[in-house]
Protein backbone atom coordinates (compact mmCIF):
# COMPACT_ATOMS: atom_id res chain seq x y z
CA UNK A 1 0.00 0.00 0.00
CA UNK A 2 1.20 3.13 -1.04
CA UNK A 3 1.54 5.98 1.77
CA UNK A 4 -1.32 8.19 1.73
CA UNK A 5 -0.72 11.83 0.95
CA UNK A 6 0.79 14.52 -1.27
CA UNK A 7 5.03 13.59 -0.76
CA UNK A 8 4.52 11.12 -2.70
CA UNK A 9 2.27 12.21 -5.51
CA UNK A 10 4.04 13.21 -9.27
CA UNK A 11 6.24 15.93 -8.51
CA UNK A 12 5.60 19.23 -10.72
CA UNK A 13 9.21 19.25 -11.82
CA UNK A 14 8.18 15.95 -13.94
CA UNK A 15 5.02 16.96 -14.81
CA UNK A 16 6.49 20.03 -16.71
CA UNK A 17 10.12 18.78 -17.72
CA UNK A 18 11.28 19.56 -20.96
CA UNK A 19 10.93 15.60 -21.99
CA UNK A 20 7.33 16.23 -21.61
CA UNK A 21 6.69 19.09 -23.77
CA UNK A 22 6.85 19.70 -27.56
CA UNK A 23 10.28 19.60 -28.51
CA UNK A 24 10.35 22.77 -29.69
CA UNK A 25 9.08 24.90 -26.08
CA UNK A 26 11.41 27.33 -24.62
CA UNK A 27 11.57 25.77 -21.09
CA UNK A 28 11.52 28.55 -18.13
CA UNK A 29 10.25 26.15 -16.22
CA UNK A 30 12.65 24.26 -14.05
CA UNK A 31 15.26 26.28 -12.70
CA UNK A 32 18.38 25.40 -13.99
CA UNK A 33 20.75 27.10 -16.78
CA UNK A 34 21.46 26.84 -20.26
CA UNK A 35 24.66 27.69 -19.95
CA UNK A 36 27.88 26.05 -18.69
CA UNK A 37 29.71 26.56 -15.26
CA UNK A 38 32.77 29.59 -15.81
CA UNK A 39 35.81 27.58 -17.25
CA UNK A 40 38.07 28.18 -14.35
CA UNK A 41 35.79 26.48 -12.76
CA UNK A 42 35.24 23.54 -14.40
CA UNK A 43 39.13 23.09 -14.52
CA UNK A 44 39.78 22.18 -11.31
CA UNK A 45 37.26 19.53 -11.44
CA UNK A 46 39.52 17.98 -14.46
CA UNK A 47 42.38 18.19 -12.43
CA UNK A 48 40.69 16.11 -9.68
CA UNK A 49 39.09 13.53 -11.84
CA UNK A 50 43.03 12.54 -13.25
CA UNK A 51 44.13 12.73 -9.08
CA UNK A 52 43.41 9.49 -7.07
CA UNK A 53 41.72 10.65 -3.83
CA UNK A 54 39.52 13.23 -4.86
CA UNK A 55 37.96 10.29 -6.81
CA UNK A 56 37.22 8.93 -3.70
CA UNK A 57 35.20 9.36 -0.28
CA UNK A 58 35.69 12.34 0.85
CA UNK A 59 35.22 12.85 4.63
CA UNK A 60 31.55 13.15 5.48
CA UNK A 61 31.92 16.62 6.42
CA UNK A 62 33.19 17.71 2.85
CA UNK A 63 36.73 17.76 1.63
CA UNK A 64 38.78 20.10 3.46
CA UNK A 65 39.69 22.52 0.35
CA UNK A 66 36.13 23.26 0.09
CA UNK A 67 35.49 23.82 3.77
CA UNK A 68 38.36 25.72 3.79
CA UNK A 69 37.17 28.05 1.03
CA UNK A 70 33.91 28.19 2.50
CA UNK A 71 35.32 29.92 5.71
CA UNK A 72 36.91 32.51 3.53
CA UNK A 73 34.62 33.18 1.37
CA UNK A 74 32.09 33.24 4.16
CA UNK A 75 33.66 33.55 7.16
CA UNK A 76 33.52 37.25 6.48
CA UNK A 77 29.77 37.72 5.64
CA UNK A 78 29.11 35.87 8.74
CA UNK A 79 31.89 38.31 10.72
CA UNK A 80 33.16 35.51 12.54
CA UNK A 81 36.01 32.88 11.84
CA UNK A 82 34.27 29.94 11.21
CA UNK A 83 35.28 26.73 12.31
CA UNK A 84 36.18 24.16 9.34
CA UNK A 85 35.95 20.70 11.56
CA UNK A 86 32.93 22.06 13.56
CA UNK A 87 30.67 24.69 11.45
CA UNK A 88 30.59 23.57 8.13
CA UNK A 89 29.39 20.70 6.42
CA UNK A 90 29.52 20.16 2.87
CA UNK A 91 25.92 18.05 1.59
CA UNK A 92 25.11 16.21 -1.51
CA UNK A 93 22.97 19.65 -2.68
CA UNK A 94 20.94 21.87 -0.59
CA UNK A 95 18.37 19.51 -0.77
CA UNK A 96 20.25 16.97 1.14
CA UNK A 97 21.76 19.22 3.75
CA UNK A 98 18.19 20.62 4.96
CA UNK A 99 16.75 17.08 4.97
CA UNK A 100 19.93 15.93 7.00
CA UNK A 101 19.34 18.71 9.31
CA UNK A 102 15.16 17.69 9.29
CA UNK A 103 16.80 14.17 10.45
CA UNK A 104 19.04 14.97 12.99
CA UNK A 105 16.38 17.86 14.82
CA UNK A 106 12.51 16.45 14.31
CA UNK A 107 10.94 14.14 16.68
CA UNK A 108 7.08 12.45 15.24
CA UNK A 109 4.71 15.25 15.08
CA UNK A 110 7.15 18.35 15.47
CA UNK A 111 5.94 21.29 13.88
CA UNK A 112 8.17 23.17 11.00
CA UNK A 113 6.81 26.62 10.45
CA UNK A 114 7.23 27.60 6.68
CA UNK A 115 5.95 30.69 4.75
CA UNK A 116 3.15 30.05 1.84
CA UNK A 117 3.99 30.06 -0.73
CA UNK A 118 7.43 27.62 -0.25
CA UNK A 119 9.99 25.81 -1.82
CA UNK A 120 7.70 22.18 -2.54
CA UNK A 121 10.72 20.24 -1.49
CA UNK A 122 10.14 21.37 2.13
CA UNK A 123 7.20 19.38 2.47
CA UNK A 124 8.06 15.82 1.93
CA UNK A 125 11.79 16.64 3.73
CA UNK A 126 9.63 17.56 6.98
CA UNK A 127 7.09 14.72 6.62
CA UNK A 128 9.58 11.98 5.32
CA UNK A 129 10.98 12.75 8.68
CA UNK A 130 7.95 12.27 10.90
CA UNK A 131 7.67 16.48 11.27
CA UNK A 132 4.18 18.02 10.31
CA UNK A 133 4.56 21.37 8.39
CA UNK A 134 2.29 24.45 9.69
CA UNK A 135 2.10 27.16 7.12
CA UNK A 136 2.18 31.33 7.40
CA UNK A 137 1.31 32.97 4.46
CA UNK A 138 3.30 35.73 2.22
CA UNK A 139 0.05 37.55 1.36
CA UNK A 140 0.61 38.58 -2.35
CA UNK A 141 0.17 42.08 -3.18
CA UNK A 142 -2.55 43.99 -3.15
CA UNK A 143 -4.94 44.09 -6.55
CA UNK A 144 -4.37 48.34 -6.54
CA UNK A 145 -1.11 47.47 -6.75
CA UNK A 146 -0.24 48.12 -10.25
CA UNK A 147 3.49 47.75 -10.91
CA UNK A 148 3.96 44.97 -7.70
CA UNK A 149 7.90 43.94 -6.49
CA UNK A 150 8.60 40.87 -4.39
CA UNK A 151 8.23 43.13 -1.24
CA UNK A 152 4.98 43.77 -1.79
CA UNK A 153 4.45 39.91 -0.50
CA UNK A 154 4.46 40.81 3.16
CA UNK A 155 4.42 38.52 6.43
CA UNK A 156 2.00 39.30 9.39
CA UNK A 157 4.04 38.74 12.25
CA UNK A 158 0.96 38.09 15.06
CA UNK A 159 0.28 35.32 12.12
CA UNK A 160 3.67 34.02 12.48
CA UNK A 161 2.85 34.31 16.50
CA UNK A 162 -0.13 32.21 16.31
CA UNK A 163 1.15 29.64 14.42
CA UNK A 164 3.45 28.40 17.32
CA UNK A 165 2.47 25.73 19.41
CA UNK A 166 4.01 23.38 22.07
CA UNK A 167 5.32 21.26 19.24
CA UNK A 168 6.68 24.10 17.06
CA UNK A 169 10.52 22.99 16.57
CA UNK A 170 11.56 24.86 13.91
CA UNK A 171 10.79 27.63 11.28
CA UNK A 172 12.61 28.44 7.88
CA UNK A 173 12.82 31.43 6.35
CA UNK A 174 13.47 31.53 2.45
CA UNK A 175 15.61 34.54 0.93
CA UNK A 176 15.76 35.48 -1.47
CA UNK A 177 12.49 33.56 -1.79
CA UNK A 178 11.68 30.89 -4.41
CA UNK A 179 9.24 31.01 -6.10
CA UNK A 180 8.75 35.16 -5.11
CA UNK A 181 12.01 36.31 -5.36
CA UNK A 182 11.61 38.36 -2.23
CA UNK A 183 14.47 39.67 -0.01
CA UNK A 184 13.62 40.09 3.57
CA UNK A 185 13.76 43.06 5.15
CA UNK A 186 16.11 43.22 7.99
CA UNK A 187 13.11 44.45 10.08
CA UNK A 188 11.31 41.30 8.69
CA UNK A 189 14.25 39.17 10.06
CA UNK A 190 14.21 40.86 13.24
CA UNK A 191 10.62 40.34 14.28
CA UNK A 192 10.96 36.43 12.98
CA UNK A 193 14.07 36.38 14.50
CA UNK A 194 12.45 37.87 18.37
CA UNK A 195 9.73 34.85 17.50
CA UNK A 196 12.61 32.26 17.32
CA UNK A 197 14.17 33.44 20.67
CA UNK A 198 11.30 33.98 22.31
CA UNK A 199 9.91 30.30 21.93
CA UNK A 200 13.33 28.83 21.37
CA UNK A 201 13.19 27.80 17.93
CA UNK A 202 15.64 27.06 15.50
CA UNK A 203 15.85 28.52 12.09
CA UNK A 204 16.59 27.08 8.80
CA UNK A 205 18.32 29.84 6.95
CA UNK A 206 17.85 28.99 3.22
CA UNK A 207 19.82 31.14 1.42
CA UNK A 208 20.74 29.44 -1.78
CA UNK A 209 20.07 32.58 -4.00
CA UNK A 210 22.10 34.68 -1.67
CA UNK A 211 24.41 36.15 -4.68
CA UNK A 212 21.34 36.93 -6.21
CA UNK A 213 20.04 39.99 -5.21
CA UNK A 214 18.90 42.73 -7.36
CA UNK A 215 18.29 46.75 -7.72
CA UNK A 216 21.44 47.07 -4.73
CA UNK A 217 19.04 45.77 -2.40
CA UNK A 218 21.20 44.44 0.42
CA UNK A 219 20.86 40.39 1.40
CA UNK A 220 20.72 39.96 5.58
CA UNK A 221 21.50 36.91 7.34
CA UNK A 222 19.10 36.04 10.31
CA UNK A 223 22.37 34.54 11.15
CA UNK A 224 23.87 38.18 11.83
CA UNK A 225 21.02 39.07 13.95
CA UNK A 226 21.84 39.58 17.77
CA UNK A 227 21.33 36.05 19.55
CA UNK A 228 20.42 34.41 16.30
CA UNK A 229 24.36 32.53 15.51
CA UNK A 230 23.21 30.04 18.20
CA UNK A 231 19.80 29.08 16.87
CA UNK A 232 20.84 28.98 12.60
CA UNK A 233 21.61 26.47 9.92
CA UNK A 234 22.58 28.86 6.73
CA UNK A 235 22.30 26.76 3.66
CA UNK A 236 24.15 27.37 0.39
CA UNK A 237 24.55 26.03 -2.80
CA UNK A 238 27.07 25.41 -5.52
CA UNK A 239 24.53 24.91 -7.87
CA UNK A 240 23.00 28.40 -7.71
CA UNK A 241 26.55 30.43 -7.39
CA UNK A 242 28.24 28.69 -10.30
CA UNK A 243 25.48 27.84 -12.20
CA UNK A 244 25.67 23.77 -11.94
CA UNK A 245 22.50 22.65 -10.72
CA UNK A 246 23.43 19.21 -11.48
CA UNK A 247 26.68 19.18 -9.17
CA UNK A 248 24.49 18.45 -6.75
CA UNK A 249 27.14 20.77 -4.21
CA UNK A 250 25.71 22.21 -1.17
CA UNK A 251 26.51 23.37 2.41
CA UNK A 252 25.79 24.24 5.73
CA UNK A 253 26.79 26.86 8.50
CA UNK A 254 25.88 26.54 11.79
CA UNK A 255 27.12 26.42 15.42
CA UNK A 256 28.73 23.06 16.55
CA UNK A 257 25.45 21.83 18.17
CA UNK A 258 23.70 22.14 15.41
CA UNK A 259 26.34 20.17 12.42
CA UNK A 260 27.16 17.73 14.88
CA UNK A 261 23.79 15.99 14.78
CA UNK A 262 23.37 16.88 11.41
CA UNK A 263 26.85 15.85 10.46
CA UNK A 264 25.60 11.93 11.49
CA UNK A 265 22.61 12.36 9.71
CA UNK A 266 24.05 12.93 6.54
CA UNK A 267 26.52 10.45 7.01
CA UNK A 268 23.96 7.86 6.86
CA UNK A 269 21.77 9.25 3.88
CA UNK A 270 24.42 9.91 1.44
CA UNK A 271 27.67 9.48 3.56
CA UNK A 272 29.66 11.99 1.41
CA UNK A 273 29.00 14.35 -1.22
CA UNK A 274 30.54 13.66 -4.82
CA UNK A 275 34.21 14.57 -4.05
CA UNK A 276 35.70 15.82 -7.49
CA UNK A 277 33.35 18.34 -8.13
CA UNK A 278 33.73 19.84 -4.27
CA UNK A 279 37.23 20.31 -6.12
CA UNK A 280 35.45 22.47 -8.49
CA UNK A 281 33.07 24.25 -5.70
CA UNK A 282 36.23 25.10 -3.90
CA UNK A 283 38.29 26.60 -6.77
CA UNK A 284 35.37 28.53 -7.41
CA UNK A 285 34.89 30.04 -3.85
CA UNK A 286 38.67 30.94 -4.23
CA UNK A 287 38.97 32.93 -7.35
CA UNK A 288 35.62 34.58 -7.22
CA UNK A 289 36.81 38.01 -5.18
CA UNK A 290 39.54 38.48 -7.60
CA UNK A 291 37.08 37.84 -10.80
CA UNK A 292 34.40 40.06 -9.44
CA UNK A 293 32.62 37.03 -10.42
CA UNK A 294 29.32 37.33 -8.30
CA UNK A 295 29.19 41.41 -8.92
CA UNK A 296 29.45 40.73 -12.34
CA UNK A 297 27.22 37.68 -12.25
CA UNK A 298 24.37 39.82 -10.93
CA UNK A 299 24.38 42.17 -13.19
CA UNK A 300 24.04 40.13 -16.46
CA UNK A 301 20.78 38.46 -14.36
CA UNK A 302 19.56 41.97 -14.29
CA UNK A 303 19.77 41.96 -17.73
CA UNK A 304 17.97 38.67 -18.48
CA UNK A 305 15.13 39.08 -15.54
CA UNK A 306 14.75 43.07 -17.61
CA UNK A 307 14.13 40.96 -20.88
CA UNK A 308 11.10 39.36 -19.62
CA UNK A 309 10.15 42.15 -17.69
CA UNK A 310 9.78 44.45 -20.78
CA UNK A 311 7.82 42.17 -22.59
CA UNK A 312 5.39 41.41 -19.57
CA UNK A 313 4.80 45.45 -19.44
CA UNK A 314 4.56 45.47 -23.06
CA UNK A 315 1.85 42.99 -23.05
CA UNK A 316 0.10 44.95 -20.29
CA UNK A 317 0.48 41.73 -17.72
CA UNK A 318 1.07 42.04 -14.23
CA UNK A 319 4.11 40.49 -12.53
CA UNK A 320 5.77 40.76 -9.72
CA UNK A 321 9.20 42.27 -10.03
CA UNK A 322 11.77 39.87 -8.24
CA UNK A 323 13.90 41.43 -5.67
CA UNK A 324 16.46 38.20 -5.67
CA UNK A 325 16.37 34.46 -7.13
CA UNK A 326 15.76 33.82 -10.74
CA UNK A 327 12.24 33.60 -11.12
CA UNK A 328 8.92 35.93 -11.89
CA UNK A 329 5.69 35.34 -11.13
CA UNK A 330 3.05 36.29 -13.84
CA UNK A 331 -0.96 36.67 -12.70
CA UNK A 332 -2.25 33.79 -14.99
CA UNK A 333 -5.61 34.21 -13.27
CA UNK A 334 -7.23 35.82 -16.51
CA UNK A 335 -5.71 33.25 -19.19
CA UNK A 336 -8.22 31.50 -20.91
CA UNK A 337 -8.19 27.84 -22.36
CA UNK A 338 -10.61 25.42 -23.64
CA UNK A 339 -11.29 23.09 -20.78
CA UNK A 340 -11.84 20.31 -23.24
CA UNK A 341 -7.86 20.91 -24.39
CA UNK A 342 -5.90 18.10 -24.71
CA UNK A 343 -4.14 17.95 -21.62
CA UNK A 344 -2.19 14.80 -20.20
CA UNK A 345 -3.27 13.34 -17.35
CA UNK A 346 -0.93 14.50 -14.90
CA UNK A 347 -2.02 17.77 -14.96
CA UNK A 348 -5.55 16.85 -14.88
CA UNK A 349 -7.09 16.76 -11.22
CA UNK A 350 -4.71 19.77 -10.14
CA UNK A 351 -4.84 23.43 -9.88
CA UNK A 352 -6.41 25.41 -12.79
CA UNK A 353 -2.53 26.88 -12.88
CA UNK A 354 -0.94 23.22 -14.16
CA UNK A 355 -3.57 23.44 -17.14
CA UNK A 356 -3.04 27.10 -17.82
CA UNK A 357 0.91 26.46 -17.85
CA UNK A 358 0.49 23.68 -19.60
CA UNK A 359 -1.24 25.45 -22.23
CA UNK A 360 1.11 28.33 -22.55
CA UNK A 361 3.67 25.90 -23.02
CA UNK A 362 2.07 24.28 -25.98
CA UNK A 363 0.56 27.12 -27.81
CA UNK A 364 3.13 30.04 -27.36
CA UNK A 365 5.89 27.43 -26.65
CA UNK A 366 7.43 28.92 -23.73
CA UNK A 367 7.47 26.17 -20.65
CA UNK A 368 6.72 27.79 -16.89
CA UNK A 369 5.64 25.68 -13.29
CA UNK A 370 2.61 26.40 -11.74
CA UNK A 371 2.59 27.87 -8.22
CA UNK A 372 -0.15 25.77 -6.15
CA UNK A 373 2.46 23.60 -6.32
CA UNK A 374 4.23 26.02 -3.68
CA UNK A 375 0.97 26.04 -1.94
CA UNK A 376 -1.01 23.52 0.35
CA UNK A 377 -3.76 22.03 -0.91
CA UNK A 378 -5.90 24.15 1.31
CA UNK A 379 -4.48 27.06 0.10
CA UNK A 380 -3.73 26.07 -3.12
CA UNK A 381 -6.11 28.42 -4.65
CA UNK A 382 -4.07 31.41 -3.93
CA UNK A 383 -1.24 29.81 -6.10
CA UNK A 384 -3.18 28.83 -9.17
CA UNK A 385 -3.33 33.00 -9.83
CA UNK A 386 0.54 32.56 -11.33
CA UNK A 387 2.72 30.86 -13.34
CA UNK A 388 6.50 31.00 -12.52
CA UNK A 389 9.15 31.51 -14.98
CA UNK A 390 12.76 30.65 -14.63
CA UNK A 391 14.93 33.72 -15.90
CA UNK A 392 18.74 31.91 -15.27
CA UNK A 393 18.58 31.53 -19.32
CA UNK A 394 20.99 33.21 -21.72
CA UNK A 395 20.25 36.12 -23.20
CA UNK A 396 19.05 34.74 -26.56
CA UNK A 397 17.12 32.34 -24.76
CA UNK A 398 15.15 34.96 -23.12
CA UNK A 399 14.45 37.19 -25.96
CA UNK A 400 13.14 34.11 -27.89
CA UNK A 401 10.64 33.53 -25.64
CA UNK A 402 10.40 37.29 -25.54
CA UNK A 403 9.41 36.85 -29.44
CA UNK A 404 6.80 34.05 -28.67
CA UNK A 405 4.80 36.40 -25.87
CA UNK A 406 5.13 39.08 -28.02
CA UNK A 407 3.24 37.57 -31.43
CA UNK A 408 0.62 37.26 -29.05
CA UNK A 409 -0.35 41.33 -29.68
N1 LIG B 1 15.26 24.92 -7.22
C1 LIG B 1 14.90 24.67 -8.58
C2 LIG B 1 13.62 25.36 -8.91
O1 LIG B 1 12.93 25.82 -8.04
C3 LIG B 1 14.80 23.20 -8.90
C4 LIG B 1 14.01 22.40 -7.95
C5 LIG B 1 14.02 20.92 -8.15
O2 LIG B 1 14.30 20.44 -9.22
N2 LIG B 1 13.68 20.19 -7.16
O3 LIG B 1 13.28 25.44 -10.06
Amino acid sequence: RLKEGRALALDVWTIFSAVNLPADCINLGQGYMNFAPPKWVTEAAEVALHDVAPNHYSHPRGRIRLREAIKSFYGPQFNRELDVESEILVTSGANEGQYSVFTAFLEHGDEVIMFEPFFDQYLPSVTFNGGKPVYVPLHPPKDSVKKPTSDDWTIDVEELRRAISPRTKMIIVNTPHNPVGKVFTKSELESIATIAEEFNLLVMADEVYDCLVFDGKEHVRIANLPGMWDRTVTVGSAGKAFAATGWRIGWLIAPKSIIQPTLAASTRIVFCTNSPLQEAAASGLEQAKERKFFEIQRAEYEERRKILCDVFDELGLKYTLPEGSYFILLDISRVDFPEDYPFPESVLGRGRDFRACWFIATEVGVSSIPVSEFYCEEHANIGEAYARFAFCKDVDTLRAAAKRFQQLK
